[in-house]
């Protein structure tokens, strides 16, 4: 028997080490190398406002096949040479498999299992689809009574959930009859860890992610196997499983610990803000018919409500004398 968190995190861990996970499931970066591009804009505007600090850290958490960092270094060379010189690139990523792939692209990187190993320094951190891979807790509650599931054979069981978190303990909850709360224990020690950082160090960091923007409770474990919504208790380490980041608890422990937020806002409206649909017509007049419809119809996938667009969020954790960085004004 293990606890939710346990298999989730021996699942994935199996997972990344042997499939490809781009054969199954598509991110940002992959959809359009103006995402990266605009990420990387957006890491130099920060650069400023923190004041140009050289050297800097620019840290990436969870780089899957490195595309969102060479195409944001690209952009960054053209648009800010100064920065380019300045930064010291970190990779926050536990896969060997994907380490080698991000050893091509980025050979100039320093690679790290977790942040404790990043020095203490100015930094800007971009992660996209990291956080919702992180393992989680479920708890249910029943009136006051509480349980929690552990995996066995495939299947969940409840054990009695004592001592319960104090996050759950302090909260007040509605009248349901049976309810799903989730927490991810690895997001918050990363929280916690980067609002100390930025409260000791010039800084900000951007997570792009899927989830409410309010805690809310239900079970938002999902698997993908082959492309295919899976049960995610079957076969470990032959899917991809994650859930729905928790925006707000995130903010909230970040803040806890020194940091100021921004957002969560929709990446549509993000991504917008930041010149996504300029950029890629801009993009696309340099391009064969056919490759500039499909680069416009990628923006459209990244940004449209009901696509992308609404359900991604964008949120930023920054220095107390930060101004607010780009996209969240
Ligand atoms: N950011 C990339 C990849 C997202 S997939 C993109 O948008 O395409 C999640 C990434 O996080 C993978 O690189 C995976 O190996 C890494 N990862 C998952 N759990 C991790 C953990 N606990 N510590 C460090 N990296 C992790």
């Amino acid at each position: 028997m293990e606890r939710l968190d346990a298999f989730m995190a021996r699942a994935n861990a199996a997972y990344y080490a042997t499939n490809d996970p781009f054969r199954d499931f598509t991110t940002s970066p992959e959809i359009s190398q103006v995402f990266g591009e605009i990420l990387g804009v957006w890491a130099a505007v920060v650069w400023q406002q923190i004041g140009s600090p050289d050297p800097v850290l620019l840290i990436e958490a969870g780089p899957g096949r490195g595309t969102l960092m060479a195409d944001g270094l690209r952009a960054i060379r053209s648009v800010a040479p100064a920065f380019a010189a300045a930064l010291r690139l970190h990779l926050i990523e536990t896969s060997p498999r994907l380490r080698t792939m991000q050893m091509e692209r980025l050979p100039q990187a320093t690679w790290h299992g977790s942040v404790d190993t990043i020095p203490e320094a100015p930094f800007i951190l971009l992660a996209n689809e990291f956080l919702d891979a992180l393992p989680i807790r479920q708890f249910i509650r029943r009136h006051d009574t509480w349980t929690e599931r552990f995996v066995i054979d495939g299947k969940f069981v409840e054990q009695s959930a004592r001592p319960l978190p104090s996050l759950l303990a302090e909260g007040s909850w509605g009248e349901a009859v049976e309810q799903v709360y989730e927490l991810s224990e690895p997001a918050l020690v990363l929280a916690r860890s980067l609002g100390h950082r930025l409260a000791a160090h010039p800084g900000a960091a951007l997570f792009l992610d899927y989830g409410p923007e309010h805690s809310a409770p239900g079970d938002s474990l999902q698997a993908i196997r082959a492309g295919r919504p899976a049960d995610p208790l079957a076969d470990p380490g032959t899917a991809d499983l994650t859930a729905h980041v928790d925006f707000a608890t995130f903010a909230n422990t970040a803040r806890d610990a020194g940091a100021i937020i921004h957002g969560p806002v929709p990446q549509g409206i993000f991504l917008a803000h930041l010149g996504l649909f300029q950029r890629t017509d801009r993009l696309a007049r340099t391009q064969p018919a056919e490759r500039a419809a499909a680069l416009i119809e990628s923006a459209r996938r990244l940004a449209e409500p009901n696509r992308m667009g609404r359900l991604f969020k964008a949120m930023a954790l920054a220095g107390r004398d930060v101004p607010t960085p780009p996209g969240f004004e």
